[in-house]
């Protein structure tokens, strides 16, 4: 079942992968830019799998959130012999020297998750980027909020007609958090949603930091005063639920004391608190067609064959991208993604 959905709602082409596929002699070197991050650490399993379903082999490290330990350990994979890179930047700004070291190599890289800009994958013919558009999912945000207050119009605790909401964002200067907010934002609007932010700060992914944010703006504003709570991401969402739980709100027993949270991801304990009336919904962030794709890029690449929508099995953009589609996801069809 879930495959079936993940994959035509993924938009993937369902093409069979020219026979050459098959990739014993490839060595695939992989920077994550930390281990401690739960959806890469998603995406960063599905690239296992793939590698070893193609006969691949991947050697993963964890850059630690240290743009300068990425860049050495590129160049230790390059010393090594690798044949194909696959980077997921600590700073996007910082992919340009990494693209140049790949292509002073002949190396094919690919980015992931954390986009460089358009000059850099122009200066290297065999650069790619695998990625999501973060405006999808701040729109799917946006939206679940929308419908929720349409459904639930005494959840206008005020009464005021005015919906004031938090807004958790992820790391400052990431494309997910800039795009994710904004678009968010633009949604509720667009649904005809009167808002009001009342509180936004970053909390750079994390789940504890979403908490204590969250703990803050409680301090701050009053639990009464606060009608939606959107975050950037599943862990921040999750942190700011339990800051809500120790108020007696989303504990998923009282339908009354709920405050609607979104995040990004459908991570596993997301989908549970969904499933619990804890959370309102969230968009599938898909770690396994991500990965998937981004491995077989780095194989077919590493191989000296054209990157295409037959070769690959995804949809290639401009030559350069693989954009994997956000989902939505809510109590309606969270099974379908655990
Ligand atoms: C995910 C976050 C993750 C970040 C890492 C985003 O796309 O939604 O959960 O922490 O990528 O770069």
């Amino acid at each position: 079942m879930k495959k079936t959905i993940t994959a035509i709602a993924a938009g993937v082409l369902l093409a069979t992968m020219s026979s050459s596929m098959a990739a014993d002699n490839v060595l695939i070197g992989s920077c994550i830019y930390k281990f401690d991050d739960t959806f890469m650490t998603g995406v960063r399993n599905n690239m296992e799998v793939a590698a070893k379903d193609l006969g691949a082999e991947i050697e993963l490290v964890d850059s630690q959130n240290r743009q300068p330990l990425q860049n050495d350990q590129v160049d230790t994979f390059i010393t090594k012999g690798v044949n194909a890179l696959v980077v997921n930047p600590v700073d996007r700004s910082a992919a340009g020297p990494l693209a140049k070291k790949a292509k002073d190599e002949n190396l094919p890289i690919i980015f992931i998750n954390r986009e460089p800009v358009r000059e850099v994958l122009d200066s290297w013919d065999k650069s790619y980027y695998v990625g999501a558009k973060a405006e999808e999912s701040g729109t799917i945000a946006g939206q679940l909020i929308a419908d929720y207050f349409k459904a639930n119009p005494a959840a206008d605790k005020n009464g005021d007609g005015v919906i004031q909401y938090i807004l958790i964002k992820g790391e400052q200067g990431h494309q997910d958090a800039t795009l994710r907010s904004e678009y968010c934002v633009k949604a509720m609007k667009d649904a005809g949603m009167k808002i009001e932010e009342i509180g936004s700060d970053n909390a750079n992914w994390d789940k504890v930091l979403g908490h204590d944010k969250m703990k803050n703006f409680i301090t701050a504003k009053g639990i009464d005063a606060i009608e939606a709570v959107l975050a950037n991401n599943d862990d921040m969402a999750l942190g700011a639920i339990e800051a809500l739980k120790s108020e007696g709100y989303n504990t998923g027993k009282d339908p009354k004391k709920f405050i609607p949270v979104v995040g990004v991801d459908a991570t596993a304990p997301a989908l549970q608190a969904i499933g619990a009336g804890q959370m309102l919904g969230t968009s599938l962030n898909d770690a396994k067609n991500q990965g998937t794709a981004a491995v077989r890029i780095a194989v077919k690449a590493a191989q000296g064959e054209a990157i295409t929508d037959e070769s690959i099995g995804y949809k290639v953009t401009d030559g350069k991208y693989v954009w994997i589609p956000y989902v939505r996801v809510d109590a309606t069809n969270y099974k379908d993604f655990m």
